[in-house]
């Protein structure tokens, strides 16, 4: 464990008073607050060092620990310091109101901020989801501007106390009796203006960009799915968190198929010669084209399965199938020599009856359906 000599980092004797300490830690805070010091490590560090050195010292209590056992005594009482600026600008709000003339809450400059998350719509075509996709994004956010890190001044020159206010950040105004007091209009209360406006960014801090994001949407995802991209959201101010990139995708819906689950459905459309004789057909299908193998004797609104062919499972990869519904068109007119051919077609079947059954309805549970039909068929009982 490092030593830490309080009173040489103040610059002052051990027996300093409350008032010495005080008048010693305002003017090196001064000298290193940040606001003064953009972008310089160093000054940080130093200006993190005296409020340390005067927190332990300016408290009766930590300052007697510190010079009966040191260091080393303060730290296993508890003592942990602080952990960044923002820490220390929280717990002498008070002091450096009393020094510069403004409080944290007004200075909020410097204070860590995270970025705002950003949100997109990704528009992707059914057949995207067959594999995954790469997809280059632009978005427009802003850039902490690089020349002054975004204090929104010219780094070179700094700020300095603002005259009018004398660095109070209020200025008062006398008449007669009256003394009306108000934030300063110049430095609008932070009690310290710049010099110069940032050149780059004319000293909003900030730079627009257009940024090209390459993206992975992985194969098989579902409409609707939100992604997240870490990280890519607006950058923080002031060492606050980079917000998040949020990605909507929206599939366009194909003019054949459509999904459920994993599976890939769609129609399939077959005259009746095929579905009682049996066929091949071949349907172009995302990029190949299939052969499907049509049954003798299919009946419309059966399926056919063609496993493999649907959609991949976006964890597993594994594939759902591809499933066919059968139609099948009967033609609305023959001419009278295909008429004379189904007549004698019935005839060699023996099919004589033209309406055959009522056929029980699939969807409701099977009794109530009967009981129906019986009280239809018989009149009521
Ligand atoms: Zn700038
Ligand atoms: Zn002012």
């Amino acid at each position: 464990m490092t030593y830490k000599d309080y009173y040489a980092i103040l610059g002052i004797p051990r027996d300093a008073t409350q008032e010495e300490i005080k008048r010693a830690y305002r003017r090196l805070a001064l000298k290193y607050h940040p606001d003064r010091n953009p972008g310089n490590k160093e000054a940080e560090e130093k200006f993190k060092e005296i409020s340390e050195a005067y927190e332990v010292l300016s408290d009766p209590e930590k300052r007697a620990i510190y010079d009966a056992y040191g260091y080393s005594g303060l730290k296993s009482s508890g003592y942990k310091g602080f952990e960044d600026i923002s820490d220390i600008f929280k717990t002498f709000s008070d002091i450096f109101e009393e020094f510069f003339g403004f409080s944290f809450e007004e200075k909020t400059q410097t204070k860590p901020r995270d970025g705002a998350d950003l949100s997109y719509e990704v528009v992707l075509d059914f057949e995207d989801l067959f594999q995954e996709k790469r997809i280059k994004l632009e978005i427009e956010k802003f850039e902490i501007c690089d020349v002054c890190k975004g204090t929104g001044y010219d780094p070179q020159k700094g700020v300095k106390i603002c005259d009018v206010c004398n660095g109070k950040g209020r200025v008062t105004y006398t008449e007669g009796f009256f003394r009306i007091s108000y934030t300063c209009p110049d430095c609008k209360g932070r009690g310290t203006i710049y010099v110069e406006k940032c050149s780059k960014c004319k000293g909003s801090g900030k730079i627009w960009r257009k940024k090209e994001l390459e993206v992975i949407i992985p194969a098989g995802i579902e409409d609707g799915s939100i992604l997240r991209i870490p990280k890519e959201g607006e950058p923080g101010l002031f060492g606050g968190k980079p917000g998040d990139l949020f990605l909507r995708v929206k599939v366009k819906p194909h003019r054949y198929f459509y999904r459920e689950k994993n599976n890939v459905i769609g129609q399939l459309k077959i005259n009746f010669i095929s579905a009682i004789l049996g066929d091949k057909v071949k349907i172009p299908y995302f990029g190949e084209e299939l052969e499907i193998n049509i049954p003798a004797g299919i009946q419309p609104g059966e399926e056919i399965v063609i496993e493999g062919k649907g959609l991949p499972d976006i964890k597993t990869g594994k594939k759902g199938n591809l499933i066919l519904k059968v139609q099948v068109e009967i033609p609305k007119k023959i001419s009278k020599e295909g008429e004379k051919l189904l007549k004698k077609f019935a005839e060699i079947e023996g099919i004589k009856n033209f309406v055959n059954e009522l056929s029980i309805n699939q969807k409701d549970s099977k009794k109530k359906k009967e009981r129906f039909w019986e009280k239809f068929i018989f009149g009521n009982k």
